[in-house]
C-alpha cells in the first residue's frame, strides 16, 4: 500500500499513535481506518463507507452506536456532578445505585462491588483480592491462580499474566509467579479422536486435579474462567465441563472466578454466561456491555464470605488500601445504570434468545465450505475456524495469515470482523434485527468465497 498523504488523518495517525495490537511497522505503510461515526450497529469510515460491526467494537458495544438514551443519561451525570471518589469512605447515589442493580441481577448471591474502569483493572483486582482474601484467612501459601491457555483477561501485569496466549507473555516477561495455565477445552482442537465431549470434559478435569495435587491444594487459592473463551477464538465449553471442574474446586478450596467481561449481559441468551453454563461463582467480573462501552467501567462482584474476610483483615490495618482515581466514577456508573434499564426495559436477554438460533444457522450453514473446520457459538457469539484439511482439523501455516486475509476482505465489502489467528469472530450488537443479521453474513459469505479463490489461486485449496 501507499503511504497516505502528509496532512491526512491517516498520516498525522502514523505519525503520532502507537497502536493496541498491530503490526506497527505494517502500520506505517498500511495506515489506520479513520472511524467518524456510527449508527445502530453500522460505524462509518472518513469517506461515509459504512461497515456492520459484527464484533460490537470489541465485544462490547451492545446497544450499536447511536443510542441516544445513554447520550443523554452522561450529559445529565456530567452537568449534577462530573467526577469524584470513592476513597475513605466517599460515594455517590448513582453509584450505589449502580451496586444494588448489579447486585440484584447476580447469578448467585453476591455481597459486594467493586468499580474500576477496564477489564484488565477489574481482573488485576481480583487477583489482589484473592491474595488478600487468603492473608486474612492466614493461609499464605495458598495463593495460586489457575487460569487456561488461551484464556483471555486482559493485558496489566497481573490480567496479562492471566491471558493464556503467547503473544501477551512473549517480550513482556509474563507470566508473574503463582499464575499458572491449565488445558484449553477446546473439544475439536483438543479432543482425541472418538473421544466424546464429556469424555473429553473428564480428561481435563483429571488434569486439573492432577495438576492441583502436583501444585499442593494448600498453595492453589483460585481458578479463573470465561464462561465462553472469547479472545481466544470463541471457544464454548465441553459438554458437562464446568460441572466437572467446580466440583474439583469445591473439593480443595479453591474460588472459582467468572470472567464475565464478554459474556454478561446476554450475550449467550442469558443475563449471564455462568446461567447458561451452570458456574456458580465466588467472585464474577463485568465490563463492556455493562455500560454499552459507552464509558469505561468495570466490576467485581464478591460472595459474603470473601467480604467477610476482607474486613476483618482491613481492621488490622485500618484500610483496604486498593481502588482506583475513577472506581466508580459517576458519569460512568449513570451510563451503565441506564444501559441496564434499557436491556431490562427491552428485554433484551428475550430479543437474544429469539434471534440467535437465526445467527447460529447461519455460522452452521458454512459448515460444508472446503476451508471451513468447525463451526461454534451460542446466543449472539460465534466463530468460524478455517483449516487447511478438514478431516484431520490441521491448521493453516500461520504466516498465510488466512483469518487475517478474510477479514480484511470482509472489512472491503463493508463488514468488520475479528480473526483470532485463523478463527473468525462473530459477536454483533445485541440489538442486531433478522434482516441486518442476513446482510452480515451476506457480506460474510463474499470475503469467505474472496478467501476460497486466493488460496486456490495458489494451490492451497
Ligand atoms: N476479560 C475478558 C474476557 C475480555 O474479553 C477482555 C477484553 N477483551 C478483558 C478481560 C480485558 O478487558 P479490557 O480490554 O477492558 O482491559
Amino acid at each position: 500500500m501507499q503511504r497516505p498523504p502528509g496532512n491526512s488523518i491517516a498520516s498525522r495517525d502514523i505519525a503520532t499513535y502507537l497502536h493496541s495490537y498491530t503490526n506497527l511497522k505494517k502500520h506505517e505503510t498500511d495506515g489506520p481506518l479513520v472511524v467518524n461515526g456510527g449508527r445502530g450497529i453500522y460505524i462509518q469510515d472518513e469517506a461515509g463507507k459504512e461497515y456492520i460491526e459484527g464484533m460490537a467494537g470489541l465485544w462490547c458495544a451492545s446497544l450499536g452506536f447511536s443510542e441516544e438514551r445513554l447520550v443523554e443519561a452522561a450529559i445529565a451525570a456530567l452537568r449534577r456532578l462530573p467526577y469524584y471518589h470513592t476513597f475513605g469512605g466517599k460515594t455517590t447515589e448513582i453509584g450505589v445505585d449502580l451496586a444494588e442493580k448489579l447486585l440484584s441481577t447476580a447469578p448467585v448471591p453476591m455481597s459486594k462491588v467493586f468499580f474500576a474502569n477496564s477489564g484488565s483493572e477489574a481482573n488485576d483486582s481480583v487477583v489482589k483480592l484473592v491474595w488478600y482474601y487468603n492473608n486474612a484467612l492466614e493461609r499464605p501459601a495458598k495463593k495460586k491462580i489457575l487460569a487456561r491457555t488461551k484464556g483471555y483477561h486482559g493485558v496489566t501485569v497481573a490480567s496479562a499474566s492471566l491471558t493464556g496466549l503467547p503473544n501477551n507473555h512473549r517480550d513482556f516477561d509474563l507470566p508473574i509467579a503463582n499464575i499458572m495455565h491449565v488445558d484449553c477445552p477446546h473439544h475439536y482442537r483438543f479432543g482425541e479422536p472418538g473421544e466424546s465431549e464429556e469424555a473429553f470434559a473428564t480428561r481435563l478435569a483429571d488434569n486439573l486435579e492432577k495438576r492441583i495435587l502436583a501444585e499442593g491444594p494448600e498453595t492453589v487459592a483460585a481458578f479463573i474462567a470465561e464462561p465462553i473463551m472469547g479472545a481466544g477464538g470463541v471457544i464454548l465449553p465441553p459438554a458437562g465441563y464446568f460441572e466437572k471442574v467446580q466440583a474439583i474446586l469445591k473439593k480443595y478450596d479453591i474460588l472459582m472466578i467468572a470472567d464475565e467481561v464478554i459474556c454478561g449481559f446476554g450475550r449467550t441468551g442469558n443475563m449471564w454466561g455462568c446461567q447458561t453454563f451452570g458456574i456458580k461463582p465466588d467472585i464474577l467480573v463485568c465490563a463492556k456491555a455493562l455500560s454499552s462501552a459507552y464509558l469505561p467501567i468495570s466490576a467485581v462482584m464478591i460472595s459474603e464470605p470473601i467480604y467477610q474476610a476482607m474486613v476483618r483483615q482491613s481492621e488490622k490495618i485500618g484500610v483496604f488500601a486498593h481502588g482506583f482515581t475513577y472506581s466508580g466514577h459517576p458519569v460512568s456508573s449513570a451510563v451503565a445504570l441506564e444501559t441496564l434499564k434499557i436491556y431490562e426495559e427491552r428485554d433484551i436477554v428475550g430479543h437474544v434468545q429469539a434471534i440467535a438460533p437465526k445467527m447460529q444457522k447461519w455460522i452452521r450453514s458454512f459448515a460444508d465450505r472446503p476451508l471451513v473446520g468447525e463451526c461454534r457459538g451460542t446466543g449472539l457469539i460465534g466463530a468460524i475456524e478455517l483449516v487447511a484439511d478438514k478431516a484431520t482439523h490441521a491448521p493453516f501455516d500461520a504466516k498465510l495469515g488466512v483469518g487475517a486475509y478474510l477479514a480484511q476482505r470482509a472489512q472491503e465489502g463493508g463488514l468488520i470482523l475479528r480473526a483470532m489467528g485463523d478463527s473468525i469472530g462473530f459477536c454483533p450488537p445485541l440489538i442486531i434485527t433478522g434482516d441486518e443479521l442476513d446482510e452480515m453474513f451476506r457480506r460474510f459469505d463474499k470475503a469467505l468465497g474472496e478467501t476460497e479463490k486466493w488460496l486456490a489461486g495458489q494451490g492451497l485449496a
